[in-house]
């Protein structure tokens, strides 16, 4: 009997604006299966989960919109201000992004699959993933990035990647690095080097 295979699962993060979502959508257009820890964050959270009502408790009816939705500004603000929240949020969420992931990379039927986790290291995920892939970017590009694409001020942005890991933390945990520092007919053809990497690793598990 064959031993079943394992999916070789990398994790791609990245500073915010570094390109995680650019680089993640090339993958996917090369037929690479993705999971996105952000997009599980906000089903969790959908009106009927259990993690909505956790929240509510911690938090006060104040946390949610007249429509009953998650108030995601105002949860935001709240986690900003206080460590204490902050944590408490990632209690109740953490746990269950993880679980959700787990169960998705069991289904995988692919030689390997990209999890994009942003905040990877911020939240010691590590275990989750074979290996780490990180998008860098100079920080300077990082925020005229976001600034142009949320219309956010330089120094909003400064702000949030200051409660982010640092980009020498990020180089150091990372097995393998694009460099998003140009076009992005640049970035693709990094990405497709890495997918061959990824495909040759794979065939080694
Ligand atoms: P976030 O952390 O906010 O989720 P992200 O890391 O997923 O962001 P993207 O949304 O992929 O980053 O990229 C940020 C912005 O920069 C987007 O508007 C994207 O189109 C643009 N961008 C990314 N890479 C490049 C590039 N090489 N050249 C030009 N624009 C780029």
């Amino acid at each position: 009997m064959t031993a079943a295979r394992h999916t070789l699962v990398i994790g791609l993060t990245g500073g915010i604006g570094s390109g995680k979502s650019t680089v993640a959508s090339g993958f996917g257009r090369l037929g690479v299966p993705l999971i996105d820890a952000d997009l599980i964050a906000r089903e969790l959270v959908e009106p009927g989960k259990a993690a909505l009502e956790e929240i509510r408790a911690v938090f006060g009816p104040e946390c949610l919109t007249t429509e009953g939705r998650l108030d995601r500004t105002w949860i935001s603000e709240k986690i900003f201000a206080d460590e204490k929240l902050r944590r408490q949020l990632e209690a109740i969420l953490h746990p269950k992004i993880s679980k959700r992931i787990k169960a998705l990379i069991a289904d995988v039927q692919a030689a390997y699959c990209i999890v994009v986790i942003p905040l990877l290291l911020e939240t010691g995920q590590q275990n989750l993933v074979d290996r780490i892939l990180v998008v860098d970017t100079p920080e300077n590009e990082q925020i005229k990035r976001v600034a142009a694409r949320d219309k956010l001020s330089h120094n909003a942005v400064i702000r949030i990647m200051d409660t982010q890991a640092t980009r020498e933390a990020r180089l150091a945990a990372a097995d393998d690095i694009i460099v998003n520092d140009s076009d992005l007919e640049t970035l693709t053809s990094h990405i497709r080097s890495l997918h061959h990497r990824y495909l040759e690793l794979s065939n080694g598990n």
